[in-house]
């Protein structure tokens, strides 16, 4: 592939090459679990056994280093599967991480629960207060400091570019979770990052049909070691799931589009209601981080979460009240989803310093028509 394609060219064309043999456009999936070697470790093209290697697995691969502009990709059977192969090849028992204080319930769970119990210590901060940040890292002890930015469920803005610098000066490898702006509007490698994580369940994928992980690396070292994980312990996305990722990806941009047009209007078709307390949305100038997020981002994504007046109650009807908003967790598809976090997508923090408050609803702003969608928002929202 030419190294100066554009974003929108390298989304259809990356790790994408045509069928050699027949010619077929789109390349076959290859649903094999092993190779003929050409006489004993005579391997065709580097493939001996689908978990260290299958063909369609490296096509996804590929398109997702050169999707964040890094060197190395790996697919994941998951999102947090590919986080806990990143998390096993750097930590080591004593170890600490800083991560926010409103991250994606699963991957608070996975390093408190999980790796905190083989010795790994967490802090969690204000991600978006870098200061905070400073304050929680120890130097020589802090080996990971792990970003999502926007963060899950309040749209949280955080620095790149800052927090890497004081993530390395500390000696940690600094992780940015891009799954709620995918590449098409963030790149935090760009940013100093080291590496990108994505659940390409949401986004990437796009149309809620699989459930699959990805991690961008720069660093070689890191890489080999990250991928003797993945083959060793085995938590590799399967041909039909990476097959499905990549056909997903190639629409990512134009998706991405619209569902930034959308979610402004509905953000400010929220922001004027009288039962909103408040709409978090980058891209509304009343929001903490939307100086940040037009700075880093291309595009202020399609999550938006709000908060009612009169608390746990009203949000709990609203969110039952929809008919095109489905009652779902996940996001990041072609339809939009409603999500109680407290109960739903962060139950799992409850009774942590990231719990979510219980008048906070999330949701997923599909790319159907603008107009259907405010509809029916308004038809689940009290009468004023
Ligand atoms: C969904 C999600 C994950 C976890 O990914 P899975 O594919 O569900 O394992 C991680 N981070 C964020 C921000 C997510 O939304």
């Amino acid at each position: 592939m030419a190294k100066n394609q554009n974003f929108n060219t390298v989304a259809i064309h990356a790790g994408q090459e045509f069928d050699p043999t027949t010619g077929a456009v789109i390349p076959p999936v290859y649903m094999t679990s092993t190779y003929v070697q050409d006489g004993i470790g005579g391997l065709r093209s580097g493939y001996e056994y689908s978990r260290g290697g299958n063909p369609t697995r490296t096509s996804l691969e590929t398109l997702l280093a050169a999707l964040e502009g890094g060197k190395h990709g790996l697919s994941f059977a998951s999102g947090l599967a590919a986080e806990d192969a990143l998390l096993r090849a750097v930590l080591k028992p004593g170890d600490h991480v800083v991560l926010g204080n409103d991250v994606y319930g699963g991957t608070h769970r996975l390093i408190e629960k999980v790796h905190g119990a083989w010795g790994v210590r967490n802090t969690t901060v204000e991600m978006s207060d870098v200061s905070a940040v400073e304050a929680a890292i120890i130097p020589g002890e802090t080996k990971i400091l792990w970003i999502e930015t926007p963060s899950n469920p309040l749209m949280k803005i955080s620095n790149i570019a800052a927090l890497a610098d004081i993530g390395h000066r500390a000696g940690a490898i600094v992780v940015v979770d891009n799954t709620f702006a995918s590449p098409a509007l963030q790149q935090p490698l760009a940013h100093g990052a080291d590496v990108v994580v994505h659940s390409t369940t949401k986004y990437l994928g796009g149309h809620s049909d699989v459930v699959g992980g990805g991690l961008v690396i720069n660093d070689d070292e890191l890489f080999e070691k990250t991928k003797f994980v993945q083959f060793a312990a085995g938590p590799v996305s399967a041909p039909l799931d990476a097959w499905l990722t990549v056909r997903g990806i190639k629409t990512l941009s134009v998706r991405m589009e619209r569902h930034c047009t959308n979610a402004q209007a509905i953000a400010e078709f929220l922001q004027a209601h009288p039962a909103v307390e408040t709409v978090y949305y980058p891209g509304l100038p009343s929001h903490p981080g939307h100086e940040l997020a037009a700075q880093q981002m291309s595009g202020f994504g399609g999550m938006i979460s709000l908060s009612f007046k009169d608390g746990a109650k009203a949000a709990r009807t609203f969110c039952e009240s929809m008919h095109l908003f489905q009652l779902a967790e996940s996001l990041g598809g072609v339809e939009s989803l409603v999500n109680y976090p407290a109960e739903m997508t962060h139950a799992s923090v409850r009774g942590t310093d990231l719990e979510v408050p219980d008048n906070v609803v999330r949701l997923s702003v599909g790319i159907e028509d603008v107009a259907d969608l405010i509809a029916d928002l308004e038809s689940a929202l009290p009468r004023s």
